[in-house]
């Protein structure tokens, strides 16, 4: 396989990896993963990509100006100093495309490019979300303010040079953040959300749902937990941080019942959605903090067989390792994108009876230093 170069390694920061060996790579995340697991489990080498660029299936780019023109790129880590990216060796290159055009269209209409600094302008962020499986692409273009100037005649041009958009829609963010999507969305062309396809299901994301980066590797994390899960079609299963519900439903398939806990309402709605779209009875959602909602369950008496957990890079709390004893799972599998967070995590599970039996690294994100892991671990004297 040839190895692609990337030209901004040295000013970006997002590819710690950005110019080495792939193999050496696989290797060194493995290492990292080991000496944080080491007090609990072994780890099982890291299963990597074929083709290992331009998985990225959201990509996002921040506009400014560089030395008065617009572009579209990152901001240098840790700075606020832009830094124009045209083609990136992780993200989708029909994404790229999109933000590059939609650059020379700010340019032509005379759009106001927002200033962090001031708080001033109009386009501040693109974000591209694209349905590997489904091919479908949504845009989403965020101004720091409510205006939208030539709306229609830049949504025209826009679906004119890129057909292959079926979705556009205009996020409002005017607040000083770092986060890249404000609150509210308006739909300008399309359904205002894309479908895609994991493991035999179908899912609708929204502009601000979370979904897995790379589809291809998480349907290979999934697969693997199922296998851990050991489920023989009775089970009760919790899954906690559900998002849009993606594993709760792959396990459903083969599981009594499922129940996703997820925190941020929209994400509820589209696994609801979702949920009905592929006809699946035995899965429910509810919107709420898995914590209260496990110790609600545990209090009247309620149990699951099995947990799995796939909370933020913070990793999950003691409260929450507490309310999943409570119901009293034979198993639990932890799905993570921060070893340090996992094992500390781990160390509380261990104190209430839980011991991790293995461990396997899934690399979600190539040339990027983060490990994606999902470990099993058994309910001892069980
Ligand atoms: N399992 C899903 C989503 C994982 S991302 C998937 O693979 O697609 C983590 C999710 O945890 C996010 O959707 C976030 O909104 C949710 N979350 C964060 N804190 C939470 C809490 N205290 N209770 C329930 N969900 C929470």
């Amino acid at each position: 396989m040839e190895q692609e170069k990337c030209p901004y390694a040295q000013r970006c920061g997002a590819c710690q990896f950005g110019q080495g060996n792939y193999e050496e790579q696989l290797a060194a995340k493995k290492k990292w993963l080991s000496q944080n697991l080491k007090p609990f489990c072994k780890v099982q080498d890291m299963v990597g990509m074929y083709y290992p660029y331009h998985y990225r299936n959201k990509v996002h780019a921040v506009f400014g100006r560089v030395k008065e023109e617009v572009v579209a790129g990152t901001y240098e880590e840790g700075t606020h100093t832009l830094v124009p990216i045209q083609d990136c060796i992780i993200e989708d290159a029909q994404a790229s495309a999109i933000i590059q055009t939609v650059t020379a269209l700010i340019r032509s209409f005379k759009i106001w490019v927002y200033n962090e600094e001031s708080g001033r302008g109009v386009m501040r962020h693109i974000l591209v979300r694209k349905g590997m499986s489904t091919k479908q692409i949504m845009v989403v273009l965020v101004t720091g303010c409510a205006e939208f100037p030539h709306k229609n005649h830049f949504v025209t041009e826009l679906r004119r040079l890129h057909p292959e958009i079926t979705t556009i829609v205009w996020n409002i963010n005017d607040q000083q953040t770092t986060f890249v999507l404000g609150e509210r969305n308006q739909t300008l062309y399309g359904a205002g959300y894309i479908e895609d396809v994991l493991c035999g299901l179908r899912f609708r994301i929204s502009p601000s749902s979370f979904y897995q980066v790379n589809a291809a590797q998480a349907q290979t994390l999934y697969k693997k937990a199922v296998q851990m899960a050991a489920l023989t079609g009775t089970e009760t299963v919790i899954d906690a941080y559900c998002g849009i519900g993606t594993i709760g439903m792959v396990m459903a398939q083969k599981a009594g019942n499922v129940l996703g806990i997820e925190l941020n309402k929209q994400a509820v709605k589209d696994a609801k959605e979702n949920a009905r779209r592929n006809n699946m009875k035995n899965i429910h959602f509810v919107a709420a903090d898995a914590t209260e909602y496990m110790t609600y369950m545990s209090q009247k008496g309620q149990r699951a067989d099995v947990v799995v957990l796939d909370p933020p890079r913070g990793g999950s709390t003691k409260a929450f390792v507490h309310a999943v004893a409570a119901v009293s799972p034979k198993r639990v599998i932890y799905i993570s994108c921060n070893p340090e967070t996992l094992a500390r995590d781990l160390g509380w599970f261990q104190k209430k009876g839980y011991q991790a039996e293995g461990a396997v690294g899934v690399d979600m994100f190539p040339w990027v230093g983060h490990v994606e892991v999902v470990c099993c671990l058994q309910r001892k004297n069980s």
